[in-house]
């Protein structure tokens, strides 16, 4: 196991006008889990790898395990890399895919064997050792992947993505699998992945990445509550965070039209301003004497509640409510936000005032 420390790194793809990683710096903890999430484009994978060693950054530096590895080729750093695509070969039964990494490394027969069965106890494939991928389910097919990859030990585990070959539901069985076979490993691994969802549920830590940069990191539930700008609390969340364009009046209190509700004490500094209100979903109650109205929308039963879309002074907003409330498009339903649930942006750059 090791601490994987990124300083400064800095690529320019050849031909490209912009920096595919913009001087990222990163702390990944020795086994410590975390998630490098964010839109198509953003550098997660050129990130992931220049840590592998199979893409040389311009500037900057990487050591695993307190030991410089930035010019060092892959096959010399201690770490093992499961993609996107199983890349688990077709003409070999899973034990010998499983094993191949180690084969290569020239392992003694015999300690193949037993390191090969112990991975597959793991990750339950021991039925299936004699089989060809083409006998296998996609998600075991990713487990075979995954065995692969931890087989060898490495001191840090990379992913790409690798659950993105999978239907909907098989992607939510392994993703909790997934979790449970890196947290017994005790791995200190970096996943990719552009769905937030995954990011949450798998990351110790999640880092938010936008334009080459990381815009945030933090446990999963505090980047959530708290974004630091609006581009990650649009990006974590289904629905994503609403943004509701406000006044703050000079009592304090929060203009939204011709409507008011009340702020945070600490509001009261930015009186006189525009700001950018940020709200979750789930944090808006709905219903009885709420001090918004608001016109709904949309009504979208989603089985553990419904969401609705409604319009605030123009502006669109999604709701959380009950899965008992019963609305339809055109009603007036009346909106609360508790000022502890507010957040608050600068209008023009984005980020959080407080
Ligand atoms: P995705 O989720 O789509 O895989 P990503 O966040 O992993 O995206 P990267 O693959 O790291 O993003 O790409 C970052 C930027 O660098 C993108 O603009 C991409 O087009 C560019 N890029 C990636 N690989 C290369 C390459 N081999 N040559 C030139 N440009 C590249």
């Amino acid at each position: 196991m090791a601490e994987i420390e990124i300083r400064d790194l800095v690529k320019t793809y050849a031909g490209a006008s912009y920096r595919a990683t913009d001087a990222v710096s990163l702390t990944v903890a020795d086994g410590e889990f975390v998630v490098l999430v964010g839109p198509s484009g953003c550098g997660k994978t050129t990130l992931l790898r220049m840590v592998a060693g199979l893409e040389q950054p311009d500037s900057g530096s990487i050591a695993i395990g307190g030991k410089d590895v930035t010019g060092l080729p892959a096959r010399h750093r201690n770490v093992s890399m499961v993609f996107q695509s199983y890349a688990i070969f077709p003409h070999m039964k899973v034990r010998t895919n499983i094993g191949f990494g180690l084969a290569m490394r020239n392992t003694p027969k015999a300690e193949i064997a037993e390191r090969v069965a112990r991975a597959a106890e793991v990750l339950e494939l021991t039925d299936y050792l004699d089989r060809y991928p083409a006998q296998l389910s996609g998600g075991q097919r990713q487990r075979v992947a995954v065995a692969r990859a931890i087989v060898v030990d490495a001191e840090v585990l990379l992913m790409d993505e690798p659950l993105s070959n999978l239907d909907a539901l098989l992607r939510l069985q392994f993703r909790a699998e997934l979790k449970r076979i890196v947290a017994r490993l005790g791995t200190t691994t970096v996943y990719v992945t552009h769905d937030q969802a995954e990011a949450m549920s798998l990351g110790d830590r999640v880092a938010v990445m936008r334009s080459g940069r990381i815009a945030q990191i933090g446990p999963p539930v505090d980047v959530y509550d708290r974004p630091s700008e609006r581009f990650v609390g649009g990006f974590l969340g289904a629905p994503p965070m609403n943004f509701l364009p406000a006044t703050v009046a000079d009592d304090g209190t929060l203009a939204i039209g011709a409507q008011t509700l009340p702020a945070s004490d600490h509001v009261a500094s930015f009186a006189g301003r525009d700001i950018l209100l940020g709200v979750r979903a789930e944090n808006i109650t709905v219903g009885g004497e709420g001090r918004l109205a608001a016109t709904v929308d949309v009504v979208e039963p989603t089985g553990a509640a419904v969401l609705l879309t409604v319009r605030v002074d123009g502006h669109e907003l999604k709701v959380q409510a009950p899965a008992t409330f019963r609305t339809e498009p055109d009603s007036v339903v009346r909106l609360d936000c508790p000022p502890e649930s507010l957040r608050y942006y600068d209008p023009e750059t984005g980020t959080a005032l407080l």
